[in-house]
C-alpha cells in the first residue's frame, strides 16, 4: 500500500498514484487525477470487475414535494439547496460522460420537475453528441402540466412512482391526493407521445398482492411496464423496513404460474427482470436488489446535485468533481472518471443493514 492511498469508510483503499485525494468532510473527497494517466482519454469506462459503464444517473436536486413514507416520511427537512449543478456545469458533466462511452442519462432527484429549468435540461442532455436516451424518474406531480414540453425537449423514457391504484392509500403514502390525476396524465402521455413509460412501486409485504392484481389488470391493454422494486432499507427507513420488506419470489411464482415469462435482460436494459403475456400489451417487472449477483451486471454511476460521484448507490464516500465543471474542463473530468474505476465497490451491503452514507434515496434518486 502506497503512502499515497486513501481509505475510505472501513472496506476501501483509494490510491490515486501522482494524483491527490483531500478529505473535505462528511465522507466528500475532491479528487485531481494523475496528469500522466496511462489510460486512452477516450476509452470507454470498464471497472476493476470488468464491467462497462454506460449509464448516468444525474440528480439534479435533492428537494421533494412529496412524503413518501419509505423515502422521506416527514418530507424534506430543511432549506432547498441554493447551489444545485447549473445548466451549464451539466452540460460540461455530460460531454465528459459521452466521451467515455455513457449512451444513456437517467435524470431523478429529489424531484426533478421541481427545477424550472428541467426542460432545459433535457435538451442539453439530448443534443449531447454519444447520448442516445434520455430518460426521467418522477413522481408524476403536474405530468399533465409538463407533459408537452418534456417530450418536445426530447425525453425518451419516464418511470413514474406510483406506489397504490388506491386514491385514498396514494395520498397517505405521499401526502397528495393527486392520484386520480396522475393516472389520466399517464393515458395523455400513452396516447399523445411516444415516451416510453414505466411505473414503479415499492414492493411492501402488505399490499403487493393487492397491487400485482391491479398492475396485472392496468398493463391489459396499455403499453406500460409496472416494476416493483424491493425495499431497500436506509438509515431514515430501518423501523418500516423491518415491518414491510419483502423479497420478490412470491410475485415471480404468481407471475410464473399464470403463463408469465420472464425476458432475458439485454447489457442496457438495467436491472430489471421484465415478464410478458400473450394477452397483455404491457408487462410486469421486478428489481430486486436483494437477489443473489444483482450487481453483477452494474452499469452505472451517479451524480448528485451538488457535483459529487457515488460510485455505488450505498458507498461509504463520494467524489467531487464539481471543479471540473465549473471550469469547463473536460479533459481533467475524463482522466478522473477513468481514475475512479479500480475503486468502484464489487457490490452493495444492504444484506447486512449497510447502506452506508445513503440516509434516503432522495439525496441521490436511487
Ligand atoms: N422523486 C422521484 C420519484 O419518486 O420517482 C425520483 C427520486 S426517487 C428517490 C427514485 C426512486 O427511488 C423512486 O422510484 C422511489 O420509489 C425509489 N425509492 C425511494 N426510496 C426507496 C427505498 N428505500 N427502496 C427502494 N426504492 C426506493
Ligand atoms: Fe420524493 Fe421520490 Fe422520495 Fe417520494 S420517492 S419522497 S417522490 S424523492
Amino acid at each position: 500500500m502506497s503512502d499515497d492511498s486513501f481509505k475510505i469508510g472501513s472496506a476501501k483503499w483509494y490510491s490515486p498514484a501522482s494524483g491527490s485525494v483531500t478529505d473535505e468532510g462528511d465522507n466528500t473527497f475532491s479528487v485531481v487525477a494523475p496528469t500522466d494517466q496511462t489510460s486512452e482519454p477516450n476509452q470507454l469506462l470498464t471497472d476493476g470487475f470488468s464491467r462497462r459503464l454506460t449509464y448516468l444517473r444525474l440528480s439534479i436536486t435533492d428537494f421533494c414535494n412529496f412524503r413518501c413514507e419509505y423515502c422521506l416520511p416527514n418530507g424534506y427537512q430543511g432549506k432547498r439547496p441554493d447551489d444545485e449543478l447549473s445548466v451549464p456545469e451539466i452540460a460540461t458533466l455530460i460531454r465528459g460522460f459521452a466521451k467515455v462511452g455513457t449512451k444513456k442519462v437517467r435524470i431523478t432527484g429529489g424531484e426533478p420537475s421541481i427545477r424550472r429549468d428541467v426542460v432545459e435540461i433535457i435538451e442539453t442532455i439530448k443534443q449531447t453528441d454519444g447520448i442516445e436516451t434520455v430518460a426521467m424518474t418522477s413522481n408524476g406531480y403536474k405530468l399533465g402540466k409538463h407533459l408537452a414540453s418534456w417530450h418536445a425537449a426530447g425525453l425518451d423514457q419516464l418511470n413514474i412512482s406510483m406506489d397504490s391504484f388506491d386514491a385514498a392509500t396514494f395520498h397517505k403514502m405521499t401526502g397528495f391526493n393527486t392520484l386520480p390525476q396522475l393516472l389520466t396524465d399517464m393515458d395523455r402521455l400513452l396516447e399523445k407521445t411516444n415516451i416510453k413509460l414505466k411505473i414503479n412501486s415499492i414492493l411492501m409485504a402488505e399490499t403487493a398482492f393487492e397491487n400485482l392484481l391491479q398492475a396485472i389488470d392496468y398493463v391489459k391493454d396499455r403499453a406500460v411496464t409496472y416494476r416493483f422494486i424491493e425495499f431497500m432499507q436506509t438509515s431514515d427507513n430501518s423501523d418500516l423496513f423491518f415491518a414491510q420488506h419483502a423479497q420478490s419470489d412470491t410475485i415471480i411464482d404468481y407471475l410464473l404460474e399464470h403463463g408469465w415469462q420472464a425476458h432475458d435482460r439485454g447489457s442496457s436494459d438495467g436491472p430489471a427482470v421484465e415478464y410478458s403475456h400473450p394477452d397483455y400489451v404491457g408487462r410486469i417487472g421486478m428489481i430486486a436488489p436483494y437477489a443473489e449477483h444483482f450487481c453483477e451486471t452494474c452499469n452505472r454511476l451517479r451524480v448528485s446535485s451538488q457535483g459529487k460521484v457515488h460510485l455505488c448507490l450505498f458507498d461509504q464516500g463520494n467524489y467531487d468533481i464539481r471543479h471540473y465543471l465549473q471550469q469547463d474542463d473536460v479533459t481533467g473530468l475524463v482522466s478522473t472518471l477513468h481514475s475512479f474505476m479500480p475503486i468502484k465497490p464489487e457490490h452493495h451491503h444492504l444484506h447486512d443493514s449497510d447502506s452506508g452514507i445513503m440516509h434516503n434515496l432522495s439525496i441521490i434518486g436511487g
